[in-house]
């Protein structure tokens, strides 16, 4: 029997690609790891210990010793959270240390994982890419509508200025910067729902 695929889904931040990567595991059969709540878990224990997120030797113990339970925390996302996983993200010893458990997740089932640099380091081999993308003021208003769905008070220009930022920290940074693989089939739900980015997403892979 062949080996089980690997799906890589990459993307800046609220492009969709969680919810996509999610829908397609489950369409799919392949177990799914959301491998921004690792950056995110290392970004909130360096910030537990009173530590900077910038600092290299606070954010690689951070990342080190990380266990699946740091995941699973109620606190990994909203701004604080963004942010710290941003500025660990581009710590190249934080990045070492998370390579090895993304790698051991897809190597026995198969997987899709999405993240920043899923096709381009972590699974460069990996059986099909997309890179799912949309205008920063599509996935700001996204983000502001899903922050006050929660009930947490979000102005739009902030979260919009959050969302560049962040997206100029991933292109930026030196190690594993955001960008799609050659090889990586591009999706822009710009104009797309839930449902529509889905069904595209099944089109490029050949499944639709
Ligand atoms: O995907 P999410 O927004 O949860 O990711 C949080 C942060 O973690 C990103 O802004 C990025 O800096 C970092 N990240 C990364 N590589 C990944 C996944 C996330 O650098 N594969």
């Amino acid at each position: 029997m062949s080996r089980p695929p690997i799906i890589a889904v990459d993307g800046p931040a609220a492009a969709g690609k969680g919810t996509l990567a999610r829908r397609l595991a489950a369409t799919l059969g392949l177990p799914y790891l959301d491998t921004g709540l690792l950056y995110r878990a290392v970004g909130r224990r360096v910030l537990d210990a009173g530590a900077d997120p910038r600092d290299p030797a606070a954010a690689a113990s951070a990342a080190q010793t990380l266990t699946a339970a740091d995941t699973t925390r109620a606190d990994l996302r909203g701004p604080d959270a963004d942010r710290a996983a941003s500025a660990v993200a581009a710590i190249p010893a934080v990045r070492a240390a998370l390579l090895d458990f993304q790698r051991r997740f897809g190597a026995e089932n198969g997987a899709v994982l999405d993240g920043r640099d899923i096709g381009t380091v972590v699974f460069p081999q990996a059986d099909a890419k997309l890179f799912v993308t949309a205008s920063p003021e599509v996935r700001a208003r996204r983000r502001f509508l899903e922050l006050q769905g929660r009930g947490q008070a979000a102005e739009y220009e902030t979260v919009l200025a959050e969302i560049r930022a962040r997206d100029e920290q991933d292109i930026n940074r030196a190690v594993a910067p955001l960008k799609p693989a050659e090889d990586a089939k591009l999706l822009d739900t710009s104009e797309l729902d839930a449902e529509a980015a889905f069904q595209a997403a099944m089109r490029l892979l050949g499944r639709g």
